[in-house]
C-alpha cells in the first residue's frame, strides 16, 4: 500500500487533510486522480465513509417505472431512447402505469422512482397525471420523479418558472428528485455528449429550486466515456458548492457508463478498478455529502460489493424493471431480492439496513406492510 508516484509530498498532505476533516481542493482532487494508487485511495475513501456512516450499508426497496422511452433529444451514450415513429419507441397507458405501482406497493416497495424520455407529442399535463394518479391510489409509495432535463422540458412546455410547476407536482403526489440528467456538466464534455438538453447551469438551478421548496434530491455523474480526470473534479465541485449553499443533496450516485447500443460504442466500458476509484475519489471530494451510492445496476454486484469498503454507503435498492442500463448492455441482474441484497452486505462486512428514500429506517411487520421509523440522519458519527 502506498504512493506510486513522484508526488508524495502532496499525497502525504491529503493524507493529513483527510485525517483532519479539511476539505481537499481542485489541485488535491487532480493529485488523487493521477498519483494515489487504488489501496491508498480505498483507505482514505474509507475512513471518510465509517466517519459519516459507521459499518452500516443501506438499501431501499423501489421499482423503476420509465412511462416512455421515447425522447426529443438525443444523447449520445442514451441506448434507451427511441424515436417516435421507432417499433422500439412505446408510451405506457394509465393503466400500464397503475399497475406497475400496485405491484411495487403489493411487493413492499417504498418508492417509486420515475425518469423517461421527452415525448415529441405528449403535453405537460400527461408528466403530472403519471404523478397523481400514482399517489391517489397508491398513497405510501414515495415517488421520486423526473431529473432536470424533465423539469427544464415542463418549463418549455408551459413557459412556467419551475417554482409553480414544483408546486402542482407537489401537491399531486411528488416527494424528490432522483438525480440523473447530470452527466458531465464541463462544457467540453457536455457539448459533445448531449449538448441539446439541459446545461449544467439549469441542472443546478432546478435543483436549488427545488431544495428551496424543501425537496431532497441525489446527484450523479456519468463517467468512463469522453471526459478527462479534470472534468471528473470539476464535475464534483460544482456539486459540492451547491450543497453548501442549500444542504438538498442526500446522496451521490458516480454511474459508469454503458456503451452497447450507443453511439459511443465504440469506448471500452470502465474497468472494475476505475469503478472503485472514482467511488473512493468522490467520496473525498464530496465532503459534505452524507451519502455514496454504489448502484449495482450499473457496477455489477461483485464491484458494488467491494464498493462499500471504497467509500460507498449505500447500494440502492431492489431495482424492478430497469430498462436504461439493461438497454446499454448492463448484464446485472434485473432484480435482487431483498435476502439477496443483505447478504451481499453482510459478506462485505457492513450491517444492512433498509431505509426509505429521505433515510429513515424502514420498520416492517410480517408481510409487506412498513412504515418509517427514526431517521438515519441521527445515526451519523
Ligand atoms: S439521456 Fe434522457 S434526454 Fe438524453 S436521449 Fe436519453 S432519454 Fe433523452
Amino acid at each position: 500500500m502506498g504512493f506510486i508516484m513522484s508526488d508524495e509530498s502532496r499525497l502525504s498532505a491529503i493524507h493529513k487533510k483527510v485525517e483532519a476533516g479539511v476539505r481537499l481542493s481542485f489541485e488535491d482532487g487532480m493529485a488523487l486522480e493521477e498519483h494515489a494508487d487504488l489501496f491508498t485511495l480505498g483507505e482514505l475513501a474509507n475512513k471518510v465513509r465509517e466517519r459519516k456512516n459507521g459499518r452500516f450499508a443501506y438499501y431501499n426497496i423501489n421499482t423503476h417505472l420509465n412511462p416512455t422511452n421515447v425522447c426529443v433529444y438525443r444523447c449520445t451514450f442514451c441506448a434507451f431512447r427511441a424515436d417516435l415513429k421507432s417499433p422500439k419507441g412505446y408510451l405506457m397507458s394509465d393503466e400500464q402505469i397503475l399497475h406497475r405501482a400496485e405491484e411495487a406497493d403489493r411487493r413492499g416497495a417504498t418508492e417509486l422512482h420515475i425518469v423517461g424520455g421527452l415525448h415529441h407529442l405528449m403535453p405537460y399535463e400527461w408528466y403530472l397525471n403519471v404523478v397523481r394518479i400514482i399517489h391517489e391510489a397508491y398513497p405510501r409509495l414515495h415517488l421520486k420523479a423526473y431529473t432536470p432535463v424533465e423539469w427544464d422540458w415542463f418549463e418549455q412546455l408551459t413557459k412556467r418558472p419551475v417554482r409553480d410547476i414544483f408546486e402542482e407536482f407537489i401537491d399531486a403526489g411528488l416527494g424528490s428528485l432522483p438525480g440523473g440528467g447530470a452527466e458531465i456538466f464541463h462544457p467540453e464534455v457536455r457539448d459533445k455528449i448531449c449538448e441539446h438538453k439541459a446545461d449544467a447551469d439549469n441542472w443546478m438551478r432546478i435543483h436549488r429550486e427545488a431544495h428551496k421548496l424543501g425537496l431532497r434530491s441525489n446527484a450523479t455523474m456519468l463517467y468512463g466515456h469522453i471526459e478527462k480526470p479534470m472534468h471528473r473534479i470539476d464535475h464534483l465541485i460544482r456539486l459540492r458548492t451547491l450543497q453548501d449553499e442549500t444542504g438538498g443533496f442526500q446522496t451521490f450516485i458516480p454511474l459508469a457508463f454503458h456503451p452497447d447500443n450507443t453511439n459511443l460504442n465504440h469506448i471500452k466500458k470502465a474497468s472494475g478498478i476505475t469503478d472503485l476509484r472514482v467511488m473512493a475519489i468522490s467520496r473525498l471530494m464530496l465532503d459534505n455529502f452524507q451519502h455514496i451510492k454504489a448502484y449495482w445496476v450499473m457496477l455489477g454486484l461483485q464491484t458494488a460489493q467491494l464498493a462499500l469498503s471504497f467509500g460507498a454507503d449505500d447500494i440502492d435498492g431492489t431495482v424492478v424493471h430497469e430498462l436504461i442500463y439493461h438497454d446499454a448492455g448492463s448484464d446485472s441482474p434485473q432484480e435482487l431480492s431483498v435476502a439477496g441484497l443483505r447478504r451481499l452486505i453482510e459478506e462485505a462486512g457492513r450491517v444492512p439496513i433498509e431505509r426509505d428514500t429521505l433515510y429513515h429506517e424502514v420498520v416492517r411487520a410480517p408481510g409487506t406492510t412498513w412504515k418509517a421509523g427514526r431517521s438515519l440522519q441521527l445515526q451519523m458519527v
